[in-house]
């Protein structure tokens, strides 16, 4: 790396950033106006150095990473979500469930300049029956003077009020200090802890799609195990199914039978239940309903399992239901919605007849192996010597940016970090990534590609 001009210590911390493993999980939670989403956004403002390309779907974001003093953690904004649906008491039920199944360590927003409500009553204790580490957040305290009515906050029983001004960044950093005391290093399930163990799968889709339907067909008399216990107070939500020989954990399949039956509020419910069941899956089953027109709720579902970096699989359900002229437009829904997600394999399926459930196992087990798979650095090297001397990218300038060396700093997804002595276009960066899969793969699996360039 030397003599291409990089600091070698700034590459390999460049190397370690790429190379995420998982990642513990922080929820922010509070009532609406508190200042969520502005605290979310300062947090995850700290860290924009990375260039990073991700063609993606559209974007709908519940998670974010985040960075402070060199622990990368990923952060759920539980602010943008559409609060008045459901009324702030289910709505604050809603983020503390979540809080509950998927993260690791909890920011409690309060806003000091109100006290304490009800409502944020009513948060503190759902928190405590969760159980998970909380820090406390006294926000809007815009200036010294406003450090009495942050103390005020020690009456809520959760510990030490941070005063923060999350629009003004005051306090913020003491804030992220107690955020990584009470963060694990590694999440609760570690992909390490379960090596050998049942892979995890996520079953996800929009409300109506059938994902009961399959649960139950999946698990028919073949049910190992109904409960996962483990000695804790939490809730059963998983199942061990045996398929093909096999036995996989299907993660969350408590949310998916229990259903609930809240009007309006289903959508809400359905992309919490969407963002839990992800953050401890390894590949993404997404079944779409053949029968209607492929909707916003189907992509941004895909796009959610994208943005977790997980394996996917796409399963068009109902396929019992489908006639001549339906199936002629959705194959050119799928062409038009769906081919950023090209790479993912699909299998058409009816969980009711169990038409072809068992082509399900094989399409997991390739995009499982895309997601792991790793390209030695000596072969990359070689395909992106050929690529760039072949493609050049457009001179700016008169001069041309390179690609130097590239190296993949990670897996489950795959990820690589390319060095360039300048800045790369979008588009180039696009047909990068569009030739690493023609050249290597990576079936089933979103890859990250992100370019440092030499300053
Ligand atoms: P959320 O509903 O909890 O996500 O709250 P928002 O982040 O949308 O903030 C609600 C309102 O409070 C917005 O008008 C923010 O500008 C304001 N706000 C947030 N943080 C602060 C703060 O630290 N100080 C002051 N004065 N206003 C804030
Ligand atoms: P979920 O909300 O995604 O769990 O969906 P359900 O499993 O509850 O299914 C919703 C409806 O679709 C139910 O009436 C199911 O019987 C029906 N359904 C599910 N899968 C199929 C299928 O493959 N073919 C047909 N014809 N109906 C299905």
């Amino acid at each position: 790396a030397a003599e291409s001009g990089f600091d070698a210590e700034e590459v390999e911390s460049d190397l370690a950033a790429a190379a995420t493993g998982p990642l513990p999980v922080l929820a922010v939670v509070g009532r609406p106006n508190v200042g969520k989403s502005t605290l979310v956004n300062r947090i995850i403002g700290r860290r924009e150095a990375v260039v990073e390309d991700r063609p993606g779907v559209t974007r709908d974001r519940v998670t974010y990473e985040a960075e402070w003093t060199g622990r990368r953690f990923k952060v759920v904004d539980t602010g943008g979500w559409e609060q008045d649906v459901l009324g702030i008491q289910a709505s604050v039920a809603a983020q503390a469930e979540f809080a509950v199944e998927a993260a690791d360590a909890v920011v409690l927003v309060v806003d000091a300049t109100v006290g304490v409500t009800d409502a944020d009553e009513a948060v503190v204790k759902l928190l405590r029956r969760a159980g998970k580490p909380v820090v406390l957040c006294a926000n809007k305290v815009d200036g010294s003077s406003m450090e009495a009515e942050a103390a005020y906050l020690w009456s809520l029983g959760v510990g030490e009020p941070h005063p923060v001004s999350a629009l003004h960044g005051r306090g913020t950093g003491d804030l992220l200090d107690a955020v990584l005391d009470a963060l694990p290093e590694a999440p609760a399930e570690t992909f390490g802890a379960t090596v050998g163990g049942p892979r995890r799968i996520a079953l996800i889709g929009r409300p109506n799609v059938g994902k009961s339907s399959l649960l139950n067909r999946a698990a028919g008399e073949e049910r190992v195990v109904v409960h996962e216990t483990a000695g804790t107070t939490r809730d059963p939500v998983d199942e061990l199914i045996e398929l093909g020989g096999k036995t996989w954990k299907f993660v969350d399949t408590a949310g998916i039978r229990r259903r609930v039956h809240l009007q309006g509020g289903a959508d809400y419910y359905a992309s919490l239940r969407t963002a839990a069941a992800l953050e401890r899956a390894e590949v993404a089953v997404v079944l779409i309903d053949v029968t209607e027109p492929i909707s916003v709720q189907d992509t941004r579902i895909i796009t959610m399992a994208v943005d977790a970096g997980r394996a996917l699989v796409i399963a068009y359900n109902k396929w019992d239901l489908l006639d001549e002229e339906r199936r002629f437009y959705l194959e050119r829904e799928i062409e038009q919605e769906l081919v950023q997600v090209r790479w993912a394999p699909r299998v058409n399926i009816s969980a009711r007849t169990g038409r072809h459930l068992e082509k399900l196992v094989p399409a997991v087990e390739t995009a499982l192996a895309g997601w792991e798979s790793r390209v030695p650095t000596g072969k990359l090297n070689a395909f992106l010597g050929q690529l760039v001397a072949s493609h050049p990218h457009p001179l700016r300038g008169g001069k041309q940016p390179r690609i130097l060396f590239g190296t993949q700093a990670g897996t489950r997804p795959p990820r690589f970090v390319l060095f360039a002595s300048g800045f790369l276009e979008a588009g180039y960066r696009r047909f990068i990534e569009r030739r690493l899969r023609e050249e290597f793969g990576f079936e089933g699996s979103p890859i990250h590609v992100s370019v440092r360039v030499r300053e």
